[in-house]
């Protein structure tokens, strides 16, 4: 790559997002289940204990979790051949993934709460801000948010359709203070990680977004895990001031290290607002 982001402006937004007081993380399926779509319980209380760092030092968290679909086909063991079909997974998976998530964040004393949003709640002014003071009354109450689509009633046309999008939107509605979304590669690379042993990390993404949205177009496939929407997610929140990561689920302590300024992932840096003083 030639361009690079200024050292002093990726030192800032580490530091930005080492101090967040809300923090919205997005655990994509991949990183809750296994090979055979059933509900990885390991990877659940890995995410579960990572969040539980961040609640240890008062910072408020709110976790957009997918999985719904592909717990549910784990869980009916019929991997769906309808959009019917899908949305019926979705609701078998949802529940077991809460009451999952229940289990696991019990162990930390943290209660769990359930929102499903669809596209017209993200655009309906009202629905919105019922939503948000929703979030605002669970945080005060020290219980930790956790979203998805209401994949049962989003239709094709209707669908936000991955949340990495619905993440982005809901980070800048709710003012949170860091995105990070967790994902089963290490960040943004200069290739496909999964299939080009040279492809190197990008560290940061800042001036250089037109140069790695190049590199993206060009790498990347249907196979390369959705890096897309994950870039174009991170690019939003950054561009309304607030820092994002793109990590490895996997990574050992993953939100222990961005909460101590440690690097980790591609951090995106904020392009206006904060950093810009
Ligand atoms: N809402 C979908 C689910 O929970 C996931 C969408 C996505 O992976 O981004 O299965």
């Amino acid at each position: 790559m030639s361009e690079t982001v200024a050292p002093d402006a990726i030192e800032r937004a580490r530091e930005l997002a080492a101090d967040a007081d809300r923090v919205i993380v997005k655990a994509g399926t991949n990183s809750l289940t296994d090979e055979d779509s059933n509900l990885d319980d390991e990877k659940l209380d890995k995410l579960v204990d990572d969040l539980a760092d961040l609640l240890a030092r008062d910072t408020e968290v709110i976790l957009v979790s997918s999985g719904a679909i592909g717990a549910g086909k784990g869980r009916v063991d019929y991997t769906g051949e309808t959009v019917e079909e899908s949305q019926a997974l979705s609701t078998v998976g949802q529940s077991h993934l809460m009451r999952r998530y229940t289990e696991s964040f019990e162990r930390y004393d943290r209660k769990v709460a359930q929102l499903l949003l669809t596209q017209h709640d993200l655009e309906n002014t009202d629905r919105f801000t019922n939503f948000r003071n929703t979030i605002e009354t669970l945080l005060e109450w020290g219980v930790v948010p956790i979203i998805n689509e209401n994949d049962a009633v989003a239709t094709k046309e209707i669908r936000i359709g991955d949340n990495d999008m619905l993440s982005s939107s809901v980070a800048i509605g709710v003012d949170v203070d860091l995105l990070v979304t967790l994902t089963d590669v290490g960040g943004v690379y200069t290739g496909n990680p999964k299939r080009d042993p040279d492809a190197e990390r990008i560290e940061a993404v800042g001036d250089n977004y037109d140069e790695v949205q190049a590199i993206i177009d060009e790498s990347s496939s249907s196979t390369f895990g959705g890096i897309q929407t994950k870039v174009q997610g991170a690019r939003e929140v950054s561009e309304h001031g607030i820092p994002a990561i793109i990590a490895r689920s996997t990574e050992p302590d993953v939100l222990e290290q961005i909460a101590t300024g440690k690097e980790v992932g591609t951090l995106f840096v904020p392009i206006n607002g904060v950093t810009d003083e």
